[in-house]
Parts: C-alpha cells; sequence; structure tokens
C-alpha cells in the first residue's frame, strides 16, 4: 500500500489474484496536482462531514453555523478544503503481525464553519489476514458535529481494467435513505426490497444499474446511503462484500458505523487521466463509504453524530481483502 501525506490519500494497494499476478485495486490519479484540484476524494480521508450537509447550515446548542457551500448550495465531503486537502503528519508503527502508518491533523476551530478545536489521528494498518484497518479517534473543545468516513475507490479486477459492474455486491441493509434533489435524504427511510437497491442477496453491480427507478435517476446510478442491519452497539460489523469473478478477489467491508454510502462513481466522465495512464471513466471505481446518516444534523431521529467535550470520537472499519 502507498499512501501520501496530502489528504492522507491511500495512492496505491497491491493484492494478488486467484494465480497470485498482483494488480493496485485503487482507483485514482498519479499528479499531485490533480489530487489538489480535480480528484473526487480518490482514496482520501473525509472530515469533517463526510456526505452532504443540506444547505451547508445546522443548529446545535442553538447556535445556527454555516459551512463552506462546495455542492451547489449545499457542503459535501467537509466544505471547501475538508481533510481531503490537508497535509497531515504521519508516522510508521511496527506492531506484532502487523505494521501501521499514524496520521495526524489539528483541525482549529471554525475550520470550514465547524465548531471546536479537533485533533484527528487516523490509522492505516496492514494485517497478517490481509486486511486494511483504517481506524480514526478525535476530540474536540466544544460541542460539535463530527462524521468521517474514507473514500477508496475499489476496482477489483485492477485500476484502469474497465468498469465494475460485473463485480458482484453484497450489502447487508434492509433498508436505504430515500434522496431528492441535490442528492439530499428526504427523510424518508425505505426498504430496498423490489428496487434497484436491493442487494441482500449477492447481485452483478451493473445488472440493476440502468434501471430508470426514480432513485437511480437521482444519482445517476447508485450514490445512496444504506442503513446497516447491526445492533446499535458500535462493534464491528459485516457492512457489504464485493467480488470479482475474473481475478477471484474478494472485499469484505466491516464497520463500525451505521451505514454505508454506495457511490458507483457516477460522476467519473473521461476527463481525468488517472493511473498508468488510464482514463477514468463512468463506473471504473465503487467506493463502499462507512459513516452516520448524511445531513444527520438536520435530520431528527437518526443517530447522533454530536462530540462532546471528553467524549473521544472512534471509527474504524476494515477491508478485508481474499481471494476465490
Ligand atoms: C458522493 C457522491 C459524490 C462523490 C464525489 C460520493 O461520496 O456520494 O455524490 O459525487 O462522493 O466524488
Amino acid at each position: 500500500m502507498k499512501v501520501i501525506t496530502f489528504g492522507g490519500i491511500i495512492t496505491s494497494l497491491r493484492l494478488p489474484d486467484r494465480d497470485g499476478k498482483p494488480d493496485d485495486v485503487i482507483v485514482g490519479v498519479d499528479q499531485l496536482a490533480d489530487f489538489e484540484t480535480r480528484s473526487p476524494y480518490f482514496g482520501a480521508i473525509i472530515g469533517r462531514y463526510g456526505n452532504r450537509i443540506a444547505n451547508s447550515r445546522f443548529t446545535l446548542e442553538g447556535k445556527a453555523y454555516t459551512l463552506a457551500a462546495n455542492d451547489g448550495v449545499h457542503s459535501l465531503h467537509g466544505g471547501a478544503i475538508g481533510f481531503n486537502k490537508r497535509v497531515w503528519e504521519a508516522k510508521p508503527v511496527q506492531g506484532d503481525h502487523k505494521v501501521s502508518l499514524e496520521l495526524s491533523y489539528f483541525s482549529p476551530d471554525g475550520e470550514e464553519g465547524y465548531p471546536g478545536n479537533l485533533p484527528v489521528k487516523a490509522l492505516y494498518t496492514l494485517t497478517d489476514d490481509n486486511e486494511l484497518v483504517v481506524d480514526y479517534t478525535a476530540t474536540t473543545d466544544k460541542t460539535t458535529v463530527l462524521n468521517m468516513t474514507h473514500h477508496a475507490y475499489f476496482n477489483l479486477a485492477g485500476t484502469g481494467s474497465g468498469t465494475v459492474e460485473h463485480e458482484i455486491l453484497t450489502i447487508y441493509a434492509n433498508q436505504f435513505s430515500v434522496t431528492g434533489a441535490g442528492l439530499i435524504p428526504t427523510g424518508e427511510i425505505a426498504p430496498v426490497a423490489d428496487t434497484p437497491l436491493d442487494f441482500r442477496a449477492p447481485k452483478k453491480i451493473g445488472a440493476d444499474l440502468r434501471t430508470a427507478h426514480p432513485q437511480m435517476v437521482e444519482g445517476r446510478g447508485y450514490d445512496h446511503n444504506f442503513v446497516l442491519n447491526r445492533a446499535d452497539d458500535g462493534s464491528l460489523t459485516l457492512a457489504a462484500s464485493v467480488y470479482d469473478p475474473v481475478s477471484g478477489r474478494t472485499l469484505d467491508v466491516l464497520t463500525t458505523e451505521p451505514c454505508i454510502q454506495l457511490y458507483t462513481g457516477n460522476f467519473l466522465n473521461g476527463t481525468l487521466p488517472g493511473k498508468y495512464g488510464k482514463l477514468i471513466r463512468q463506473g471504473d471505481g465503487l467506493c463502499l463509504e462507512p459513516q452516520h446518516f448524511p445531513n444527520s444534523p438536520n435530520q431528527p431521529g437518526v443517530p447522533s453524530t454530536l462530540l462532546r467535550p471528553g467524549e473521544t470520537y472512534r471509527w474504524t472499519s476494515v477491508y478485508r481483502f481474499g481471494v476465490r
């Protein structure tokens, strides 16, 4: 695995296929300038707030906060200069049967409109069990909201090999957040049953991708937040599985988070030169982003993303790789 301090971005991860042939499964660009100016969050740490906050506004303890609008009128993935565009301090950590890279960043009070001084740590760990473990921790000195995620785009057949539509996906979720205009959730939590969003049993990503269901039209494909079938206890739970029948590579995503965003790279339009001299086109990568409900500070009745002084924010996701 290769990581850069800019955005804590994972720039490459090489994995053997079923015959032992290694390939880079991380989709992205290879020029720092592209990461700085026109990367759709390739491989990056996302904060302070993953997904969208409607109208770039929320109220906390009676006080209104205005955020940087960077997605029309809405705030996406932390605002104009999110954690994906900050330079993190890196420190290698050697463990037993594992090796880690600890990344640290200090987000000052008011950054992108969010309250509280927020020291954040991200720990990338590779284990002997073929896992990439990502741990985030943070504290604050003022009550704030925090909803981090990770934005790796995977292509298990190898980046540059084309679309991920033939890969087989399972998402352990019976429900999803219905999205409306601007990909803002309407507040309705709907069953996935009888919709293209039903991934409860393994299904080709491309199987229903072109169904003109209103939700698919809204997202130009899959760009949806699934409510995981899980205990509400913050334990590490299996959220999604991917299998690439061509290479045999498998990926299981486990997380402590209540939801996962599935994004099929719908806005990748072939204008970005990617790694290995290949253009990045729609559907060439798949994001599975463990996180809270989108827009949760403005959404009554969903789990809280509040972080108060004295508390420690913890987020863990495990990307477990294998071959079949
Ligand atoms: C969002 C998409 C957005 C993309 C940015 C994803 O996490 O769900 O709506 O376009 O990030 O590249």
